[in-house]
């Protein structure tokens, strides 16, 4: 199983260097299979080291060059980083990110080798027009994208679960995860939305779930590592 933590605008480099500290505390005792990730602030990105996986949450298509405010592959090599998140549903809204962005982006570090955590999800009112609006919402979104990318991780996300406390249905998560693994040809799959230590052990064991994108029950790693541990 897939364990990815994503900070969001959360924590600083120093916070981040506690969180470290302690979640190293805790990864010995995980099972050797189970693979976490973490996804800090890109302010906070640095060499850290452990048996985990760091990524970086949003970069800027390019190796370097004059796009003020992002980072490119130059600011992520430093630290080695070959991990990224994409199409997250708040930078699709709140900053804009259209489908051409997001193919652009996944194409450029796709082109970088990069591992690729691609997240997809519907807003809730499609959710209410039912599962064939849902599919339809959510095959727009593999526009552009090579699904057959062997670095693909892809991660499922309904907007009304994330971060409202109220994770979507086993039959929702089951029933949409059977449909999106023959889109992507049995590629790992993670839910994303209000997972958290209590619904963890019942959303794991859903079939085609690979793992779990988590928000704000990542933020502390006693919480965090309840869900691998
Ligand atoms: C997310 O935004 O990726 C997410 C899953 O957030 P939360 O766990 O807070 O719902």
């Amino acid at each position: 199983m897939i364990f990815a933590a994503n900070f969001k605008t959360n924590h600083t480099r120093k916070s981040t260097e506690y969180y470290v500290q302690d979640l190293n505390k805790k990864l010995g005792a995980k099972d050797p299979e189970d693979k976490v990730y973490i996804f800090p602030p890109a302010t906070a990105l640095d060499n850290y080291e452990g048996d985990f996986t760091l990524g970086v949450q949003n970069a800027y298509p390019a190796v370097n060059g004059a796009y003020t405010g992002e980072i490119g592959l130059e600011q992520l090599d430093e630290f080695d980083i070959g991990t990224i998140l994409i199409g997250h549903s708040e930078r699709r809204e709140h900053l804009g990110e259209s489908q051409k962005t997001v193919s652009e982006k996944f194409s450029f570090f796709q082109e970088q080798n990069f591992e690729i955590i691609y997240c997809i999800g519907e807003p809730l009112h499609i959710r209410e027009k039912g599962f064939e609006a849902v599919m339809q919402y959510l095959l727009a979104q593999f526009e552009g994208i090579d699904t057959g990318y062997e670095n693909l991780i892809v991660a499922y996300e309904p907007i009304w679960a994330i971060g409202t406390g109220r994770s979507a249905t086993v039959e929702e998560i089951s029933s949409t995860h059977r449909a999106l693994k023959k889109v992507i040809d049995g590629k790992p799959l993670l839910y994303g939305g209000s997972a958290n230590p209590s619904n963890i052990k019942e959303i794991i064991s859903i079939a085609g779930v690979d793992g779990v994108l988590v928000g704000s029950a990542s933020l502390e790693v006693e919480k965090f590592s309840k869900m691998f541990l």
